[in-house]
């Protein structure tokens, strides 16, 4: 049988990393690709762009370190019962690729998970062996992610935190229930326990300093998970209510949504199609709204209705419509908290309009100034110059904002 070369792998192990939506990941095509001088090509393989703590856009090298797996998840590709081509990297190979990109300039940083082989700890301690031997005897400055074994012994989890700056554990699924029925061989509990070590440890590393020479800060960027939506037959409702506990229980940075792809000789216990691309993306900001809008998730999705966000509209303007009693919001007297609930303004437009507003009464023109779209603002405020006048029904606005074409409605909307 031929030899599996770096090359081989390295298209393998990065394909099989798609599927993670920790950060999100776009083929790069540069012209300058190593692949000419024999080491990996950028083009599908393995560079993704992804938001550092700090806002940043980077790019980090996203693989696997192995897609053999001894769990039989059955969402997953790389489940023990899967016919896909597998590879495994050594640690060598994945550090010698990590730096080899990052001289080139190619990366930032490196995103790693890995399927379990042998065992939890056995696994998690070849991942701790890479980004300690990047951290301590390449002196590799990048970014590391590394994705947790939730059930690997806390000792490794705590080894790993000092040399990445993010770890994530995946939640996976919506619900205990759904997890249990999918993944027999996870286990929930032990998932939000090892959530909760992570949230102690970080906090016992607050506040040091961020001196290079002192010993590095346990996981500086914080946690995050990942939650296939589509998957299960869980509701936005239930999807949203796990995010919730997460973000209160463990302070999660972010919780990644990830619409559920089939996958090939896929259980007949999962869907046959995807969920709408739409309701990750409706997904995302309705967390976005619990986050930093001051939104209750029962005012964003009830599990009353059918427990759905709307795919036509934005939660932020779906709620508006249905509370049209709270508007029109005056932009001249009304607290942070009224305004942030308008739709399209954002953090940033409701700070300038805050700041503006200290030295000058403000008309609608000055609102289109420092908003980005006052067509969306007009209905829902009173400005010096301006007011909706009588309330236009829910269901003319709705119609008013629907998107006209295909096109439109990919767009992200702002808030
Ligand atoms: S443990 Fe991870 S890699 Fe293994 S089958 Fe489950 S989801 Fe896939």
């Amino acid at each position: 049988m031929a030899k599996t070369t770096l090359i081989d792998k390295l298209a393998i192990l990065s394909d099989a990393a798609k599927y993670d939506a920790s950060c999100a990941s776009s083929g790069s095509t540069r012209r300058d690709s190593m692949a000419t001088k024999g080491i990996g090509s950028t083009e599908g393989s393995g560079i993704c762009h992804a938001y550092a703590p700090d806002g940043r856009c980077i790019s980090l090298l996203k693989i696997l370190m192995t897609n053999f797996c001894v769990y039989d998840c059955v969402y997953c590709v790389n489940r023990s019962s899967s016919n896909v081509p597998r590879a495994r990297f050594s640690v060598e190979e994945v550090v010698t690729l990590t730096m080899e990109f990052y001289k080139r300039n190619y990366i930032e940083g490196l995103f790693l998970s890995s399927g379990i082989i042998r065992s939890s700890d056995y696994t998690m301690e070849e991942m701790v062996r890479i980004a300690r031997k990047l951290r301590l005897e390449e002196n590799f400055a990048g970014y590391i992610h590394l994705k947790t074994i939730p059930d690997a012994s806390p000792a490794l989890i705590e080894e790993a935190g000092l040399f990445a700056d993010r770890l994530s554990i995946n939640i996976e699924l919506p619900t205990d229930l759904t997890l249990e029925a999918l993944a027999p061989e996870k286990n929930p509990r032990d998932i939000r326990r090892s959530m909760g070590h992570l949230r102690a440890k970080i906090e016992e590393h607050k506040g040091e300093a961020k001196d290079r020479r002192k010993p590095r800060r346990f996981s500086p960027g914080g946690q995050s998970t990942q939650m296939i939506v589509g998957a299960d037959d869980s509701d936005d409702a239930a999807v949203l209510m796990r995010s919730e506990n997460l973000y209160g229980n463990f302070h999660l940075k972010r919780v990644y949504y990830s619409a559920f792809s089939p996958i090939p000789d896929g259980s007949s216990r999962l869907p046959l199609a995807k969920p709408p691309l739409m309701r990750e993306h409706r997904l995302y900001q309705a967390d976005w709204l619990m986050r930093f809008y001051g939104f209750e998730r029962g005012e964003i999705v009830s599990g009353g209705t059918d427990g759905m966000l709307d795919l036509a509209i934005d939660p932020k303007l779906a709620w508006a419509l249905k509370n049209r009693d709270r508007f029109p919001v005056d932009v001249n007297r009304a607290d942070r908290e009224a305004l942030l609930r308008v739709p399209g303004f954002g953090t940033r437009a409701v700070n300038r309009i805050l700041s503006t507003r200290r030295h000058r009464t403000l008309r609608l023109d000055d609102v289109a100034r420092l908003c980005q779209s006052v067509d969306k603002v007009r209905p829902f405020v009173t400005a010096l110059d301006w007011s909706p006048g009588g309330t236009t029904d829910e269901e003319a606005l709705r119609q008013r904002f629907l998107p006209k074409t295909r096109a439109a409605s990919a767009q992200m909307e702002l808030f």
